[in-house]
């Protein structure tokens, strides 16, 4: 549901109007909290007929606190897969028992801690559930489940498939003997009551998730065939739902994703197994956007070259993978009206010191000029969000902003970063350790 093309004219408009963006803020970051507040309404709704389901967003897509917190107020649980992304879910407010924690290399502090406040927790490998053997308390609260890897096979981008031969996820469950391994682990467990898999991500098509989830589904049955009882009550399916970059179609759904798995395997989502779900980008990405300022306009070799404020710090897997991860532009006036003049293409660059730095080549747009601005689309997943701190450049705002009677109002998400926060973090308080004679004694 990405914030329709007026509303999205009348953000960037009143974001320069209240000096959100322009010279002196080149760039930003915008969530659109209705449609936040719509995509999890439409998952609610696509699963309505699974009794208990609990949804873990996946807080990698977007690991900001208050982003973490309208989910948890929207009935949303969260899929954590790092000490800080537990502490940003516990400071968000979402109650342990709606964490999953999926890291695939977990310490034995991050598992011990993990299961004494009671988060649900999946091991990555059997070698983690021997560890949990040894760390799991008499009155453990943690749901406890295993990943494993249908090895169903990747989809168009390598580098998202989860899925494939071998994968890093999980344990393959095709390699030799590894089924009878897995069944093993769980008849000599009672306490491993959960599943999981994740089958995705961008570029996965449904039909093959929906055939991973079902090797999942299956598995479930032989165990508890094998065990003699209902050993595995809940079923946790992972995220992994492509989203559309190409334009406003929220394509495919969630409800389409509810009917491709029923279609193959019925008894997926027949209410015998608690399901959760780890959706991460479908939820955010097309609730997002970035805006930034044209700050030159160039000729290079025949074409033409904008640099913007908006390159591979906030766009990183863009300017890595053009053809993998397309992203949407669109041009205003300084002023943030919609630019309409006839379209020329052009170079849209970034401001880092790597010529790989261009989050779109040769795209047909008005023709831009110093002082435009460009609005980066479907951005509001693993994008502003996951920043590159290549070349020291700041993390820029983050706002919210909520369309009420044909205005927006923002609100601060995240504050850009200062110069003096990125010397802070870049080992300020350490300024002398390498000079001779005042250095640590190790070093004299
Ligand atoms: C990244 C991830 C997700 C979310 O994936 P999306 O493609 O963003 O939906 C869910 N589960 C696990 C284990 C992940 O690593």
């Amino acid at each position: 549901m990405s914030l329709p093309t007026e509303n999205l004219a009348l953000a960037v408009r009143q974001a320069v109007a209240e000096g959100l963006l322009g010279e002196e803020h080149p760039v930003a970051g915008f969530v659109d909290v209705q449609g936040v507040r719509g995509t999890v309404a439409a998952l609610h709704e696509a699963f309505a007929q699974v009794p208990d389901v609990l949804h873990a967003f996946a807080a990698k897509a977007c690991p900001l606190v208050p982003v973490l917190r309208l989910l948890a107020d929207a009935g949303m649980g969260c899929e954590v897969a790092s000490p800080g992304e537990l502490r940003l879910a516990l400071d968000a407010g979402f109650a342990p028992a709606r964490i999953v924690l999926d890291s695939p290399a977990k310490t034995r502090q991050e598992i011990r801690e993990a299961l004494a406040l009671g988060v649900a927790l999946n091991a990555d490998n059997l070698a983690e559930l021997d560890r949990i053997d040894a760390l799991r308390p008499a009155d453990c609260a943690s749901v406890i489940g295993l990943r494993v890897n249908p090895q169903v096979g990747g989809g168009s981008i390598g580098a998202m498939s989860t899925a494939t031969a071998h994968s890093k996820f999980g344990v393959a469950l095709r390699d030799p003997g590894m089924r009878a391994r897995v069944v093993e682990a769980f008849a000599r467990r009672p306490w491993l009551t959960r599943l999981h898999a994740h089958v995705g991500s961008q570029g996965c098509p449904l039909p093959l998730i929906a055939e991973g989830l079902t090797a999942v589904h299956r598995l479930a049955e032989e165990i508890d065939a094998h065990v003699g009882h209902r050993q595995i009550t809940s079923l946790d399916l992972g995220g992994g739902l492509p989203v559309n970059f190409a334009d406003d179609m929220v394509t495919p759904t969630y409800a389409e994703y509810v009917a491709a798995l029923t279609a193959v395997e019925p008894a997926l989502l027949d209410g015998r197994y608690q399901v959760v779900t780890e959706f991460g980008r479908s939820l955010i990405a097309k609730n997002g956007f970035t805006a930034a300022r044209v700050e030159y306009v160039k000729d290079a070799g025949g074409r033409r070259v904008a640099l913007t404020h908006a390159g591979g710090q906030v766009a990183t897997r863009t300017v890595f993978m053009p053809d993998a991860w397309p992203l949407r532009v669109t041009a205003y006036g300084p002023d943030g009206a919609p630019k309409d003049t006839p379209l020329l293409p052009q170079d849209v660059a970034g401001p880092l010191c790597f010529a790989g730095d261009v989050v779109a080549h040769e795209r047909p747009l008005p023709e831009l000029a110093e002082g435009d601005l460009v609005v980066l689309h479907d951005t509001g997943g693993y994008y502003f969000s996951a920043h590159w701190s290549y070349n020291s450049l700041p993390r820029p705002a983050v706002y919210g902003c909520l369309v009420r009677d044909g205005r927006v109002a923002f609100t601060t998400i995240r504050s850009a970063q200062t110069v003096r926060e990125i010397s802070a973090e870049s080992g300020l308080a350490h300024a002398d350790a390498l000079l001779t004679g005042r250095a640590t004694p190790s070093l004299r």
